[in-house]
């Protein structure tokens, strides 16, 4: 974002402090007061713990070129837009900044799959149009207002990932961005805990329609009866009128895929709006598939063409540690997944390593997922009962949690070939020596088990 002071406080609300004449040229706005590019407006904000403002002096010297700052911390230290609150003055800032740049905004929601098919749909639209996306997994009520302000002024098209941890966040997220397109991926079970039940979590994800734009197009995951069942309830607040598309696998979705075929660290497929001639995603699995039709189905929507699509295909570029594929030293292939973990995504992530050929042994190394609420070790014990001895060779698993797969898994699987391990180090040791070249390893668990330490031990052993 590039504006001058006076027009900044214009956009947010506020008033100009501690300036001369002539006005301040911004350009760019941090939150972190680690990461001040010069002559950026910094965004102190009031957390739990601590009070961005106390930093607010640093930032100037750093280089910042002035501040947003909450009336009540007094008089700013330099120059700045002064309001009564700096968050809601950021979000509001946000708001009317992409009023301005009039581009549209794709919003992506969903238990899982937000990231990936964020990046898939930016793959498949750049060729076409200008477009901006949400940078990692800034998603939230911070890091989606920052995406927005990171925006160029020429954007067409933005493209916004929302998450959630509990209900009217993304209402929030959707009345501020207006989307004119809404993904919802699917519904799992991430932060069950806070919500309750998959119902409530339905619910959480369907407040995106609060903002989406009248006539805009819901794109959702058909194979959830539960957001058909909520898109029906008449408490959902939606748009007067608005389209809709589905995606999934079954054959009653509007688009769905069929000749499903793993090839070295891809899918290749057909998606039945299509036909004819098979896609290559250059990605792992039944559950990227899913996301990618998503991203088809608006690409197709904004009249992106097929020559386009299967060029957008092919230079994908994802946000790490989603069945990242790391091949180490040691000749070894691992599938990081370690990035989070659910029931749904780690059951999607267990039957990719089913349909994985051309390796001596398949290795899972599972670790806690967490948040899940009352039901966490039946949660646990029904990930162990869904292994197979065509899924694993052999499990490795991390945590008390992780405990409880290993526990069910003997229902299955030979015990001789299960470690449950509550030692990370102890874990590291067993694995380097049982592992050999050609085998194949997936490594998954939810964010705070930090499990890509594992990865990182193993790729490149000798
Ligand atoms: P977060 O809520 O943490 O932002 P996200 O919704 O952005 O997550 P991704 O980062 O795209 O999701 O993927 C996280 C993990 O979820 C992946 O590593 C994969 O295991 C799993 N996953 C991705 N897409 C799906 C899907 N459509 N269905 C089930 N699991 C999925
Ligand atoms: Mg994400």
């Amino acid at each position: 974002m590039n504006r001058s002071l006076a027009e900044i406080a214009a956009l947010c609300g506020g008033h100009v402090a501690n300036v001369g004449d002539s006005d301040i040229f911004i350009k760019g706005v941090a939150t972190d007061s680690r990461s001040i590019s010069a002559g950026c407006l910094f965004v102190p904000i009031r957390g739990e713990r601590f009070d961005g403002h106390v930093f607010a002096g640093d930032t100037l010297k750093a280089g910042a070129g002035a501040l947003l700052w909450s009336k009540s911390n007094g008089q700013p230290p330099g120059p700045a837009v002064v309001v009564d609150d700096t968050l809601q003055a950021l979000q509001l800032l946000a708001k009317n900044y992409l009023l301005e740049c009039k581009a549209k905004v794709i919003g992506i929601t969903g238990s899982n799959g937000k990231t990936t098919t964020k990046d898939l749909v930016f793959s498949l639209l750049r060729a076409t149009y200008k477009v901006h996306k949400t940078k990692g997994n800034f998603n939230n009520h911070i890091g989606l207002p920052l995406t927005i302000l990171a925006m160029p002024e020429d954007t067409d098209i933005v493209v916004l990932e929302m998450g959630m941890s509990g209900r009217g966040e993304i209402e929030m997220l959707s009345m501020l961005a207006e989307p004119e397109t809404a993904i919802i991926t699917n519904i799992g079970e991430s932060h069950l805990l806070q919500l309750g039940s998959r119902l409530e979590i339905a619910r959480a994800k369907l407040e995106i329609l609060a903002g989406l734009k009248p006539g805009g197009l819901l794109v959702y995951n058909g194979d959830e009866p539960l957001i058909t069942k909520t898109l029906q309830d008449p408490a959902t607040i939606k748009p007067t009128e608005f389209n809709t598309a589905t995606f999934g696998l079954q054959a009653t979705n509007d688009d769905y895929p069929s000749g499903m075929m793993f090839l070295e660290g891809s899918t290749v497929f057909t998606s039945s709006k299509e036909g004819g001639t098979p896609l290559q995603l250059p990605l792992l699995g039944e559950h990227n598939v899913v996301n990618c039709l998503a991203a088809l189905t608006v690409a197709r929507h904004y009249g992106v063409s097929e020559e386009a699509i299967r060029e957008g295909l092919q230079h994908v570029e994802l946000t790490g540690m989603r069945i990242e594929i790391v091949s180490g030293i040691s000749g070894i292939t691992i599938l990081n997944d370690a990035y989070n973990a659910s029931p749904t995504s780690m059951k999607a992530a267990i039957s990719v390593m089913e349909k994985l050929k051309g390796y001596r042994r398949k290795f899972l190394i599972l670790g806690d997922m967490l948040e899940l609420g009352e039901l966490e070790q039946d949660y646990h014990k029904e990930i162990g009962k869904f292994l197979t001895v065509d899924k694993v060779d052999q499990l490795f698993t991390y945590g008390p949690l992780a405990g409880f797969i290993a526990e069910a898994a003997a229902e299955n699987l030979d015990t001789n070939n299960i470690h449950a391990y509550t030692d990370k180090i102890e874990l590291i040791d067993k694995l380097k020596s049982m592992l050999h070249p050609k085998d194949a390893l997936l490594v998954k668990a939810s964010r705070g088990m930090k499990l890509e330490e594992v990865v990182d031990a193993v790729k490149d052993f000798n």
